[in-house]
């Protein structure tokens, strides 16, 4: 007898386990159908010792110190810098756009002034865009959301943009001056030794009160044990049986490429395999992105890896990566969210759970609130100690 069960060893499954087990002393089972730990942010080295992203680069960024706090417990950082450049038309183009891309664009110098001008005569008048395409011609106009948007947009979600919520392309920002990170936060850094350590480390704190079962799927695990409450963090229509039909999601086949040192120079190559940490394809190949982790972890190694992302439909054999936000299963999840809501012992979390796009940090402010309002708040909630 368990006090929780923890479905899906992911980033907001460790979190919860880890609160349940270290501030409520709860006895916990944490348990996922993959092999390993992390869920997506999932990293573990090649074989060449270059540490890998197995499921699409993790670049940790927040502006929430707090959160900052509370990962500090389990890994120091090193602070980086996302860089990432759009692949168009035979040429790297400064992205994502600002006044670098611009003055790509024109070919010569300009001036924040100028671009915003220019800006202003190709916004469309969309007042409250409804979707992702008017999102960007209300933002940039048509010739940079052509030139970067439509095309990727279309490879990535095999749909077009105007049928995708505006939080899809708008979460990319636009800016008119000449800062080209991919992110605007404060805090942007990745765990020094990876994810994996960072996990174990959580994991490891809480000792006798957690147990972890790989490889175990919930359809197995809820008749083989017995628990008080259950935090689920998989697919929500999955647990209920997809009662209202399927939910979509979006799939993605990742292809690693290790270069040792020697097939590095043999390219005339040294360290790096490519100039930036990550390449998008707008509007050529069937990939969508190269990433070159190295450029992030800054790993001492004279060895490298670059991964290749190839979108794909999700079909039960592969992995269900990102919730699809249209009108229809935005609908359709609200749904499930009811019949969630009345299942009082059960806890839904997390990217599949909650059907949103989360990004890492919103992940654990969702399971720490969560935790905080739902089990630290109200003590009646918490389970005796079990001997
Ligand atoms: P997940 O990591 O999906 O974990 C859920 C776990 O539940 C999985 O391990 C799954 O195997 C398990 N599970 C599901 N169903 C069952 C079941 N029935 N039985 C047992 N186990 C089950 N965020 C950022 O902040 N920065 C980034 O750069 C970034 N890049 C990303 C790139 C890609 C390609 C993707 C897909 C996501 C990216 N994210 C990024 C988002 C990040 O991965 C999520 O915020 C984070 O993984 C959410 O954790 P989670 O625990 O909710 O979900
Ligand atoms: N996007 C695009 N062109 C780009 C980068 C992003 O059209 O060069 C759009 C695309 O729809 C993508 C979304 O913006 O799915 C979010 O991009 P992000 O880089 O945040 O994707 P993630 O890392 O979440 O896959």
């Amino acid at each position: 007898m368990y006090d929780a069960m923890v479905v899906g060893a992911g980033l907001s499954g460790l979190v919860m386990a880890e609160r349940l087990c270290n501030q409520l002393g709860w006895r916990c089972l944490l348990i996922d159908r993959r092999e390993h730990l992390g869920g997506n942010c999932y990293d573990a080295p090649d074989r060449n010792g270059v540490l890998t992203h197995l499921y699409g680069p993790h670049y940790f960024r927040t502006n929430t110190p707090e959160l900052v706090n509370y990962l500090s417990r389990f890994t120091a950082w090193h602070r980086t810098r996302y860089t990432v450049r759009s692949f168009t038309g035979g040429r790297y183009w400064s992205f994502p756009i600002n006044l670098k891309t611009f003055e790509q664009l024109v070919g010569r110098e300009s001036s924040q002034e100028e671009f915003r001008r220019w800006l202003d005569e190709r916004r469309q008048p969309i007042v409250e865009p409804q979707n992702s395409e008017e999102v960007m011609l209300a933002s940039v106009g048509a010739e940079f959301y052509e030139k970067f948007f439509k095309g990727y947009t279309k490879k990535q979600w095999n749909k077009e943009p105007r049928h995708l919520h505006p939080s899809v392309c708008g979460r990319i920002p636009i800016r008119t001056t000449r800062e080209d990170g991919y992110f605007d936060d404060s805090f942007q850094a990745m765990p020094q030794e990876g994810y994996t350590a960072m996990f174990n480390r959580m994991v490891d704190s809480c000792e006798a009160n957690l147990e972890v079962r790989l490889g175990l799927d919930f359809r197995q695990a809820k008749e083989a044990f017995k628990y008080r409450h259950l935090f689920y963090t998989g697919p929500i229509d999955e647990y209920f049986q997809a009662c209202y039909g399927r939910l979509e999601y979006r799939s993605l086949r990742f292809e690693v490429d290790s270069h040792s040192a020697q097939s590095l120079a043999r390219q005339g190559k040294s360290g790096f395999w490519q100039p930036y940490l990550q390449v998008n394809y707008p509007n050529s190949q069937q990939y969508t992105r190269i990433v070159e982790i190295k450029h992030a972890t800054r790993q001492n190694t004279p060895h490298t890896n670059v991964v290749r992302e190839y979108p794909q439909d999700y079909n039960h054999a592969n992995e269900p990566y990102y919730p699809v936000p249209t009108h229809r299963n935005l609908a359709l999840y609200k749904e499930y969210a009811a019949l969630a809501s009345r299942e009082k012992e059960v806890t839904f979390l997390g990217r599949l759970a909650t059907y949103a796009y989360l990004n890492m940090d919103q992940a654990v402010a969702q399971a720490l609130l969560a935790f905080e309002t739902k089990f630290l708040a109200h003590p009646q909630k918490r389970a005796p100690r079990l001997a």
